[in-house]
């Protein structure tokens, strides 16, 4: 197919299929539409009332070539809503399948958005843009196709959070209000998120494929998929088998980065698992406050499927069915059934490593141990394990433990601000003397182990009861202050701002938000 992350930006010519009076231009380069028509529906987004500008994030529209002055112009803002088309857009749902908690549905699909094109930013990587909410698709089964806004407020916040935190992630390149209802439990104001992704590509498409017996589809896909995110696969004498690799690398990182800044997505479903190993579709997600493995904030993940501590058990499962997917082609390109079986089970071998390897390496890092490339001590990974065991049982909160370290590597006298987290402080200095220990055995300067340790420890994520307050206050008020305030603040998570300490505060027990909901 002759397409990479990081082809030039000449190499597509640009399609035609432009609208006549379309006074926005995107610097379209399609190719997801180019594929057969059983890859997609070619579906226009569906007008809403009375589109208003929530906001546009101009340094992401800046990097992606798009003027942000033009998005926020009254034809820009039709365009973000889904009235008015793009010069270049192709607007379109993507099919997929997966399975949800469990269960396989043969066919899900965009049932509530559509994919308007793709850029290529100024980094030379592809990107697509993408409305949410933006109607009903032939793949919205009973759903209505729309948004509301407080997840599309939630998503907007989240995903930029874990930008700033440096964590594989789709973007919010824009939100408007549609001046209409939509109806969830109760009725709620309408929105339309516009979402930017390396690309939309699911475990679950794959799984589309291969749920039809369509080898023809699916050896287009892993091309695809191959020649946009992992080219050095296509190189090697078994592409299939390194591409398969590659996805459970990057997979495997990225959880150990959730793990390692708390976060918990919540649906961790296979159409919610991104080829290209970004975090996607943020639904009931939420950041940890008090440290607890198998804390679950999500109000239809009863069996805790997707705790906290379930997730890299869940990314593995999500995986070995991509490994399945792939199955005839891994047995085509081993040249043998057997063989493609002992190639996918050699792959999946790789999660178990990889997901370690990165958690630990990150704890390690959080701890302030082995920053200077000095190599790991034994010991180490229990030393992180244990605190991790203190902090359980004392309810301390994940990230200011973690933050507070980084004080307490220059002196103990810090140490009290930390101890002051857990129901049983004892048990923090006993850990405490152990880690003192062994950062004695660190070279460096304290004060350098300490900068180091608050490039990874953040002051702020984006706590849950202040996601809420920044939804309260723009549904009730439509007043968007708070949530651009928690936007600027999220940018920037490793700077201590003073001037917003009120953010690095965990809710009290009345503030505590003790439940998400998908909002779908
Ligand atoms: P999600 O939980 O957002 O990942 O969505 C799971 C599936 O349900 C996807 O196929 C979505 O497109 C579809 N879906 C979610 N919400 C809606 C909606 N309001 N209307 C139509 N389809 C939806
Ligand atoms: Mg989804």
């Amino acid at each position: 197919m002759g397409l990479s992350e990081t082809m030039p930006r000449t190499d597509f010519p640009a399609n035609t299929a432009a609208s006549a009076e379309a006074e926005i231009a995107f610097p379209f380069v399609n190719t997801y539409a180019r594929l057969p028509q059983t890859f997609h529906r070619r579906t226009d987004p569906v007008r809403v009332a009375a589109p208003k500008l929530i906001r546009v994030n101009d340094a992401l529209a800046r990097q992606l070539g798009l003027d942000p002055e033009a998005l926020r112009s009254p034809a820009g803002v039709e365009v973000l809503a889904g009235n008015r088309l793009a010069a270049g857009s192709e607007p379109l749902a993507i099919a997929y399948a997966g399975h949800q908690f469990g269960n396989f549905v043969p066919q899900l699909g965009d049932g509530r958005a559509n994919l308007l094109g793709e850029v290529v930013g100024l980094d030379g990587k592809r990107y697509d843009i993408q409305l949410k909410g933006s109607g009903p698709t032939p793949f919205s089964r009973r759903g209505d196709g729309r948004a509301a806004l407080g997840p599309v407020l939630r998503e907007y916040i989240l995903s930029e959070a874990m930008a700033g935190l440096g964590v594989p992630s789709t973007r919010a390149l824009a939100a408007v209000t549609t001046g209409q209802v939509v109806l969830r439990e109760t009725p709620q104001p309408g929105a339309v998120f516009t979402r930017v992704a390396a690309s939309h590509l699911r475990v679950g498409t794959f799984q589309y494929f291969a749920a039809r017996g369509d080898v023809a589809g699916l050896r287009m896909l892993a091309a695809y998929a191959m020649a946009r995110h992992y080219p050095e696969a296509g190189e090697t004498d078994r592409p299939y088998a390194a591409f398969l690799r590659g996805v459970i690398g990057r997979q495997a990182r990225l959880v150990a980065q959730w793990m390692n800044f708390g976060f918990i997505h919540g649906v961790m479903n296979t159409d919610n698992t991104s080829i290209s190993g970004e975090t996607i579709d943020y639904g009931p997600c939420a950041f940890l406050e008090a440290y607890e493995p198998g804390k679950v904030f999500s109000s239809i993940d009863r069996g805790g499927r997707y705790a906290y501590g379930n997730q890299p058990n869940a990314a593995h499962w999500n995986l070995t069915r991509l490994a399945e997917a792939l199955l005839p082609l891994l047995e085509e390109e081993a040249g043998g059934d057997e063989a493609g079986m002992t190639a996918a089970v050699d792959a999946l071998a790789t999660f178990a490593p990889e997901y370690e390897g990165a958690r630990y390496a990150g704890l390690r890092r959080k701890l302030g141990l082995a920053v200077d490339g000095n190599w790991e001590r034994d010991g180490d990974a229990a030393l992180a394990e244990d605190l991790l065991t203190c902090m359980a049982e004392s309810r301390a909160d994940f990230t200011l433990t973690f933050r507070g370290l980084c004080e307490s590597a220059v002196s103990s006298a810090a140490d009290e601000e930390v101890r002051a987290l857990f129901a049983d402080p004892a048990a923090f200095d006993a850990w405490a003397v152990r880690w003192r220990l062994r950062l004695q055995g660190e070279s460096g300067r304290p004060e350098d182990h300490a900068a180091t340790m608050r490039e990874v420890n953040p002051a702020f994520i984006p706590r849950n009861h202040f996601v809420q307050e920044v939804i309260e206050a723009a549904e009730q008020r439509k007043d968007f202050s708070p949530f651009e305030e928690l936007l600027r603040v999220g940018a920037h998570p490793f700077d201590d701002q003073p001037e917003h300490a009120r953010y690095t505060i965990p809710a009290r027990p009345e503030q505590c938000v003790r439940q998400t909901f998908c909002g779908t």
